[in-house]
Parts: C-alpha cells; sequence; structure tokens
C-alpha cells in the first residue's frame, strides 16, 4: 500500500462547498468562515505550497442577497443568483486575503473548458501564471452563464478535474462530517469513519448518501471525484471543514478524515487529460488479441482488432475502448473517424489504403494517445 507522505505536495486544490460557507437560515456568507478557511490557505502557502481553492457558495449567497427563502429551483433565477451571490463571494475571498497581502483571481469555467483540448491549454496557462504571479486562484463553475448541458454539474467534480489540471499532488474535499462513514454519522450511532480507501468497490458506494439541504453535492459526487483522482494518481482527502486549520494539519502529516490512495503511478499532463476529459464521442470495441495487445503489451489500436464502433466521431476526438464484453478499460485519441473505422474495421493495416484510397496513419489509436483505466 502507498503512504501519503505530505512533503510531495507541491500543488493542492481545497474545495469548500455552500453549506460549509453560508449561514443556512439567512442565507448569507459566514465571513468567519472564510476567514478561517484563509487564514488555513495563507499558512499552506507559508509552507510553500501552492493553494488553490473551488468555492461553492455562490447561488446560496445571491439568493440570500435577492430575498428568496431557498435556493432557486429554475435555472434562470439560478443564473441570477449566482451572478449576485459570485460578486459577494470574491469580494469576501479577496478582503480576507488582504490581510495577508495575497492577491486572488477569479476563474469561472464549464465543462467545455475541460473537455475541449484547446480551451484546457488555455485555461492550464491561466492556472499557472495565475500562482506564478503569486496570487491564489479561486475557481467556481459558471453558473451565470452556464445551462445544464454544458455543466460540469457539482463543484466535487469540478474539484477533480480542476486537481487533474493544476497536476495537483492532493485534492481536500471540505465536508460538514469528518469524512466518509459507514453509515450516516448523524442518524446513527454505530457509523464508523473510514480512514484509508484503496480501492472504491461498491460496499463504499452503499455508504455515500446523499446531499444535505443547500449544497448539491452528497458523499456519491465525492466518491466519483475521488475515482478521477485516484485514478489520474493523485491523493484525495474528505476532512471537516470546520476544524481549525485543517489543510494545514494534513500537510504537516497529522492522520485527519478519509484518505483515497492512488490507483495508479502518476498521469502525464496530457494523459490525464484523455483519461478523464469530461466528453467521450464515442466508442470501439475490440477483440481479445488486441485487448492483450494493448494492456499486457502497451500497443497501438490496429483496425484488425476492432469488432465494433459506437456513435459519431471524427478524426482527434476522444473515444472510449471497450472489451469484449463491453466494459470499458481505455480511452484514446482517434486517427480515424467513426465512418472510416466502420470501413476498416478488421482489415489489415496494409489493407486501408485500397479500402479508403488513403491511409493517413497505421494505428486507429496511437500508444501514445491511449491510456489504460485502472480498475
Ligand atoms: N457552483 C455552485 C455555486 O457556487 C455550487 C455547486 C456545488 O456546490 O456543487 O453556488
Amino acid at each position: 500500500m502507498r503512504r501519503f507522505d505530505p512533503r510531495e505536495v507541491k500543488r493542492v486544490v481545497v474545495k469548500v462547498g455552500t453549506s460549509s460557507l453560508i449561514k443556512s437560515e439567512k442565507l448569507e456568507l459566514d465571513l468567519d468562515r472564510i476567514d478561517a478557511l484563509v487564514d488555513d490557505l495563507a499558512s499552506v502557502r507559508g509552507m510553500g505550497v501552492q493553494p488553490i481553492l473551488v468555492t461553492s457558495g455562490a447561488i446560496g449567497t445571491g439568493a440570500g442577497k435577492l430575498g428568496l427563502k431557498s435556493r432557486p429551483k429554475d435555472i434562470p433565477t439560478q443564473q441570477a443568483a449566482a451572478a449576485v451571490g459570485q460578486t459577494l463571494l470574491m469580494h469576501a475571498y479577496a478582503r480576507s486575503f488582504d490581510r495577508y497581502g495575497i492577491p486572488v483571481g477569479q476563474m469561472l469555467l464549464t465543462r467545455d473548458d475541460f473537455s475541449d483540448r484547446r480551451r484546457y491549454v488555455n485555461i492550464s496557462h491561466t492556472l499557472n501564471s495565475l500562482l506564478r504571479c503569486g496570487a491564489v486562484p479561486i475557481i467556481n463553475e459558471n453558473d451565470t452563464v452556464a445551462v445544464e448541458e454544458i455543466k460540469v454539474g457539482d463543484n466535487d467534480m469540478l474539484s477533480a478535474y480542476t486537481a487533474l489540471l493544476a497536476d495537483a499532488e492532493l485534492l481536500v474535499i471540505l465536508s460538514d462530517t469528518d469524512g466518509l462513514y459507514t453509515a450516516d454519522p448523524r442518524r446513527n450511532p454505530e457509523a464508523r469513519l473510514i480512514e484509508v480507501v484503496e480501492e472504491i468497490t461498491d460496499e463504499l458506494r452503499g455508504y455515500a448518501g446523499g446531499a444535505g439541504p443547500v449544497g448539491t453535492g452528497g458523499m456519491d459526487t465525492k466518491l466519483a471525484a475521488a475515482e478521477i483522482v485516484t485514478g489520474a494518481g493523485g491523493y484525495m482527502i474528505i476532512a471537516n471543514g470546520a476544524e481549525r486549520m485543517v489543510v494545514t494539519r494534513i500537510l504537516r502529516g497529522e492522520r485527519i478524515g478519509t484518505l483515497f490512495l492512488p490507483r495508479r503511478k502518476r498521469l502525464s499532463g496530457r494523459k490525464r487529460w484523455i483519461a478523464y476529459s469530461p466528453r467521450r464521442k464515442g466508442f470501439i470495441r475490440v477483440d481479445k488479441g488486441a485487448y492483450e495487445a494493448l494492456v499486457k503489451r502497451g500497443a497501438s489500436l490496429l483496425a484488425s482488432g476492432i469488432i465494433g464502433v459506437e456513435g459519431e466521431f471524427k478524426f482527434g476526438d476522444t473515444v472510449g475502448v471497450l472489451d469484449e464484453e463491453g466494459r470499458e478499460f481505455a480511452r484514446g485519441l482517434v486517427n480515424y473517424s467513426s465512418d472510416e473505422i466502420r470501413k476498416i474495421m478488421g482489415l489489415k493495416t496494409s489493407e486501408i489504403e485500397s479500402v479508403l484510397g488513403y491511409r493517413y496513419y497505421d494505428e486507429v489509436i496511437h500508444r501514445d494517445n491511449l491510456v489504460i483505466l485502472e480498475r
């Protein structure tokens, strides 16, 4: 089992949820809580680690300011609430970080920023230069313009994608409980805190309940985030946001909350993106021989091993690779479109040209553009 060594951490993404930031009766920002969080992040910086904050709270705070009684359900009102709340949120952080002379930079993102390679590279430059300039990046979903279809959807997932984008070794999700329990600790006195997770099993998923009254995520979205982060070779911790200086203490080596261990060696930047960019345009099904060649020998995917194609995709799109049973075991960038692959599947590489009239590539997916997913 790999151990967590906090000295490996150079960058940490910290996610804080609405329920840790606002007073739920009044839907108003809890400025003491914000100051406490900022104290913690400033201290993390003092340790030589770069913090990146993913924060919720825009819609909730905006709803309060607009005099609404609860978090709005319809999209236009949510967008309006987010527009109002996001400025209040940033103002509160900027003011709080100012106590330390630390500038903050706002980045509002949507799913397309992660799934489109060009936008992804672009936002990664923004993030890196903010850090280089000494600012703390503060990230939220762009709720004012994002409609359901283009949203990441919840900030647990957004924080996982941010951890990949930032190449952070650690994601800390601050929650309103101490971590992942075997049952709901508010209702069941037998509930036990799970300290270390090596593998995200169905049993574990069974422990995860839904969200509280104001947030959008629950333990299930946190597990989905853990799946991404640990699958790319990173660590994730769920800890209680109400604890004092919790991120600092984690980085000093205190064992706090639930720790998720990496399921593989760290993936490089491009491979991280290929494996976890939010959208796959289609799937390619391969036979047993190709499966073995890809998984055991690190080979490229050739047309001869392909037995099926699902969806419509173009050159350069991300697809999932399925085994004969339909289980997705790899993801990669294709050199041929779905229409082309339908014509050449099962053929030898030397036969491609006689069918298509050209052969740009020998491989349908080159091994450099292919990531085997750890199960
Ligand atoms: N982006 C939303 C907000 O700031 C929160 C989403 C979430 O908490 O998952 O209100």
